[in-house]
């Protein structure tokens, strides 16, 4: 009983905690997180095998270095920038983006800038990057930006589908010239989790009432009319991961430059690519920490998130409420095979292999369907579900041995211990009076002229005499004493540090509380019964069971011979 009470108290603390770290919302962003761990392992181990369509002019440290020497001091200077376009362009290219941004400034001479400018009129396949903010509105008034920037998304569909999607209030404007020049102008903002990797990137944000691309968006929607990609609450997609950085084909920009400014020759295909130009260079801060990498360029997971879009293979989420029905099938299925194996050992190593082949599952969905399905929620259920079928297992366990236990020591009829339980207990408190020389007494119990009773009244009437005959005696002794049927209608008790003079006192109270209840018998009828006792005490009596019994029955005998309804 003790037991099933401290079970309880431990099973309603488990859920009691359970609740608050939910309520808490820390419990939410610790699965979170820890889910978030599951997925970067997912992407470290599988390869997305799309095919990468770009190739990257990075400015990386052996370029920047180049580009000190040759042009002074960062950022370039835009005619440069101009004139590789020009090279390129010669190529057919797919389509020329800069995740560069060219904002006014004071070391940008008014013609190179001007140069840049007629670039972007000149193709309408070269894109330029833009970034939302949140600055404050009295360092830098939030610029208004022109229709044609915006996504054409309805209303209602954002509404409907993206209600979350991230809203900033100010805006770092580019060159005037070249937001009149084009419309090809992308935001660059990235989206991170909240242990700062980046694992998701925005189709579109918002900003002042309206929604703008994502430079990489804005690409892919370029190239592909149908492009197709469902974002999640926020507007993002979660991105999948070609490998480590430089998965791309990189050409760092010194080799170009030189290419360029000799009329050269240049070794590198652009016909059909997508050319990003980025940073790679650490000292130039584009870096960024990703599932698969803690320093990735920024400019490769803009091409990461093209090359996604392009070829559909933006991670999925499946949605939460598939999670949760996954967990909880789990969950029944370990329970059941706990319920059904006799061995916790194996059943727990069956739990477990049945969660780990859902665990190839879903490496298995990433890999070929790139398809996150949670690990982590259907990992708790599974547990909770095992825990919780080993306790019940356990109670009803312990419950079924109590009662075969009851069974095995118990009498039917009377509910007073058996036969068997009471030789058992006799020779252990014979033995235990022996070693601690303690008092130790037993009564046998004899209903008087009981066959007689059961002819006038019948059998069931005898029954019910027995049954309140047992019940007045159980009720009339101490805790520590057994009381037993002893066989029909005899009873014994066991009184364990109880002298010969208290057994007598106790017996012929018992003699006289008997004799005075009126027993109730079946059809309602009520009829007296007595009983004669005979007692014997350990030591004088004898000093074995046997001993004791053969002195306690004669002396029985001798109350019967010398009138009944006594005590001897
Ligand atoms: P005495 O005063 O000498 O003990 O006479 P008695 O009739 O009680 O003794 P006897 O041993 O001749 O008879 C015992 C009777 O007890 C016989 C049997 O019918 C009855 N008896 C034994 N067990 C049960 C039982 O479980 N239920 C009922 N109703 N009667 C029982
Ligand atoms: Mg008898
Ligand atoms: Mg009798």
């Amino acid at each position: 009983m003790l037991k099933k009470i401290l079970y309880f108290l431990w099973a309603s603390v488990f859920v009691i905690f359970l609740l608050i770290s939910i309520r808490s919302g820390s419990f939410i962003s610790f699965i979170t997180s820890m889910e978030n761990s599951t997925f970067d392992i997912r992407q470290k181990v599988l390869t997305n095998s799309g095919v990468r369509k770009h190739n990257i002019v990075a400015v990386d440290d052996a370029s920047y270095e180049y580009i000190l020497d040759h042009y002074g001091e960062w950022p370039l200077r835009r005619d440069v920038y101009a004139k590789m376009v020009d090279y390129i362009e010669a190529q057919n290219p797919k389509s020329i983006a800069f995740d560069i941004m060219f904002v006014k400034s004071m070391k940008s001479e008014n013609s190179a800038d001007e140069t840049l400018i007629n670039i972007f009129k000149k193709y309408d396949n070269v894109y330029t990057a833009m970034n939302l903010d949140d600055q404050p509105n009295d360092l830098r008034t939030p610029p208004k930006l022109p229709k044609k920037l915006s996504l054409t998304v309805p209303r209602n569909y954002v509404e409907n589908n993206t209600p979350d999607v991230i809203e900033y209030t100010n805006c770092r404007a580019i060159l005037e010239g070249i937001i009149e020049a084009t419309s090809n102008i992308g935001m660059i903002n990235v989206s991170r989790s909240d242990d700062g990797v980046l694992r998701q990137m925005p189709l579109y944000l918002k900003y002042q009432g309206k929604l703008y691309p994502q430079l990489g968006y804005l690409i892919g929607k370029r190239h592909n009319e149908n492009l197709f990609v469902k974002p999640d609450k926020t507007g993002s997609v979660t991105l999948n991961w070609y490998g480590p950085a430089g998965t791309f084909e990189n050409i760092p920009m010194y080799k170009l430059l030189k290419a360029v400014e000799n009329g050269e020759e240049f070794d590198y295909d652009f016909n059909g690519k997508i050319v990003y130009f980025g940073a790679t260079a650490a000292s130039l801060f584009d870096i960024k920490t990703v599932p698969i990498d803690k320093v990735y360029p920024g400019v490769e997971v803009q091409a990461t998130y093209v090359n996604n879009l392009l070829d559909g293979s933006a991670i999925q989420k499946v949605p939460a409420p598939v999670n949760i029905i996954i967990g909880l099938l789990l969950a029944a299925l370990i329970i059941y095979c706990v319920f059904k194996i006799q061995s916790i050992a194996i059943a727990s190593g069956l739990g477990f292999t049945i969660y780990s082949i859902y665990v190839m599952f879903v490496y298995f969905a990433m890999q070929t369907k790139n398809m996150w399905f949670e690990i982590i929620v259907p990992m708790i259920f599974c547990l909770f579900g095992f825990i919780v079928a080993v306790i019940i297992k356990y109670l009803i366990k312990s419950r079924d041995f109590d009662q075969q236990y009851k069974l095995a020591t118990t009498d039917g009829l009377t509910e007073l211990y058996n036969h068997r339980y009471f030789q058992e207990q006799l020779a252990n408190f014979v033995s235990h009076a022996k070693r601690y020389k303690l008092p130790l007494s037993l009564i046998i119990i004899d209903i008087d002229f009981f066959k007689k009773f059961n002819d006038t009244f019948g059998h069931q009437s005898g029954d019910a005499v027995l049954r309140q005959v047992a019940f007045i005696l159980k009720r009339n002794v101490r805790m520590s004493d057994i009381v037993c049927r002893y066989g029909g209608e005899e009873m014994s008790i066991i009184l364990p540090s109880t002298t010969y003079e208290e057994a007598v006192n106790l017996a012929n109270k018992l003699c006289k509380l008997v004799s005075e209840k009126k027993c109730k018998l079946s059809g309602g009828r009520e009829s007296n019964v007595t009983i004669s006792l005979g007692v014997a005490s350990y030591g004088y009596d004898g000093v074995t069971p046997s001993e004791l019994i053969e002195t306690a029955d004669k002396r029985l005998y001798n109350a019967k011979e010398t009138g009944r309804n006594r005590v001897n």
